[in-house]
This record gives C-alpha cells, structure tokens and sequence, in this order.
C-alpha cells in the first residue's frame, strides 16, 4: 500500500514525447515499459512490432525477417509505415514513449517533419550509455531466456556495428538540437529508472 502511495505520489503524468535511444542491451526495452507506466505514456516499441508483424507472417513481417535475422536495420519506408500512425495516435492523446525508433539520422529527419506537422515532436531523448562488454554480456544473458533469433553472438556483433554506424551519430543530432539526456545504464535497472525520471522532471517543470 505504501508502495503504491509512493508511486504515485511521485508520477509526473503530464503529456510528453519521449525518444529512448540506445545500443542493443542497454535496457531500453524494460525502461520503456517501466517509464511508460510511470508516467502515463504509450509505450511503442520498434523492435517489438516488427517481431509481432515476423511472429504473425504477416506481408510486412516477410519483408523483414531476413534484415532482423542478419541483424540489419529494416527497410526505413517499412518501419516508418508501422510506427508513425500510432506514433502520431499516441502523442494526440497522453504522449509516447517510442524505443528503438529513430535508429538513423535519415529516420530522424524523415519523422521529424511528418512530426512537427502534426503537433508530435519529440521533447525529450534519452540516450542509455553502457560500456561494449556490459552490452555482449546482458544479451548473451538474455539469449539463454528469451531465446530471441538475433541473439546469438554474431548477429549482436552485427547489430552493435549496425549501431555505431547508423544510430550513434543521433547523440550529436539531438544534442545539437537540446533534447539530449544521456544517462548510464549500466547501473541497477531500478537506478537507471531514476536517473530518467529525474532527466525528464526537469524537462517537464
Ligand atoms: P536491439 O536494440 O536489442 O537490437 P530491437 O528489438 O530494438 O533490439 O530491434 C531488433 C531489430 O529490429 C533490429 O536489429 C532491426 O533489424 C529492427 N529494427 C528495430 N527498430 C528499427 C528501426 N527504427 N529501423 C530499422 N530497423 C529496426
């Protein structure tokens, strides 16, 4: 009872956008859905659609089977089409809490004008920084659960190249632009938590 007491009294529920960027095992998964629930906000997440689209054999899940499993970015007019109608539902009710999406400074670019068209830029980017071998060790870890295809250890040597390549240059777009957040994540999740939501209080106040 005290607990929730607590969680609540600390949730900053007000409408508010947020990007969570990060390399493969930074946690940005669990901290979607935790931050989402904390504050109220829809949690879409990129990697998780596409695998349902993959799961279902869906038309658009058999167009991109093949990038996931080699560990390639998907298609960019695959994966805007998927995400920006309930990226732009979302932000016209309480907000979004969008992870893994944009993972390229063309997706940036491409959403950000669609975005601001319609009233749904982001306000806030967090960027989850943890060291590589922390990164090698957490989804090895999580292969041996989860039992994802692309967890095996050359695919994620493919997907954290993928992402110093084409994802890691969105630290400096956005902190050219203001909306940069970097926290560390490879503290506890539980601190990682709080380190976010004290980076988003004060976007929000
Ligand atoms: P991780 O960040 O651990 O690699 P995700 O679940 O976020 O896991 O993504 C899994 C895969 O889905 C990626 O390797 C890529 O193939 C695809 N994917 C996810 N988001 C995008 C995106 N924004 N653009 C292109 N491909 C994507």
């Amino acid at each position: 009872m005290w607990g929730f007491a607590f969680r609540r009294a600390r949730c900053q529920c007000d409408a508010m956008n947020v990007l969570l960027i990060g390399p493969p095992g930074s946690g940005k998964g669990t901290q979607g859905e935790r931050l989402a629930q904390r504050l109220g906000l829809e949690h879409i997440a990129a990697g998780d659609l596409l695998r349902a689209e993959v799961e279902a054999d869906t038309p658009l899940g058999r167009q991109v089977a093949d990038y996931m499993r080699r560990g390639e970015l998907v298609p960019d007019d695959v994966i805007m089409k998927l995400l920006l109608p309930k990226v732009l539902a979302a932000a016209q009710r309480n907000g979004y809490l969008l992870d893994g999406f944009p993972r390229s400074v063309d997706q940036a670019v491409e959403a950000k004008a669609l975005a601001d068209q319609a009233g749904a830029a982001p306000d806030a980017v967090i960027y989850l920084d943890a060291p590589r071998d922390e990164l090698v060790r957490r989804i090895l870890a999580r292969a041996a659960i989860e039992g994802r295809p692309d967890d095996n250890p050359e695919t994620v040597h493919k997907r954290l190249q993928v992402f110093d390549e084409a994802t890691r240059p969105l630290v400096d777009y956005y902190r050219e632009r203001g909306l940069l957040h970097v926290v560390d994540a490879s503290k506890g999740e539980d601190e990682v938590t709080e380190d976010i939501l004290a980076a988003l209080a004060k976007v929000s106040s």
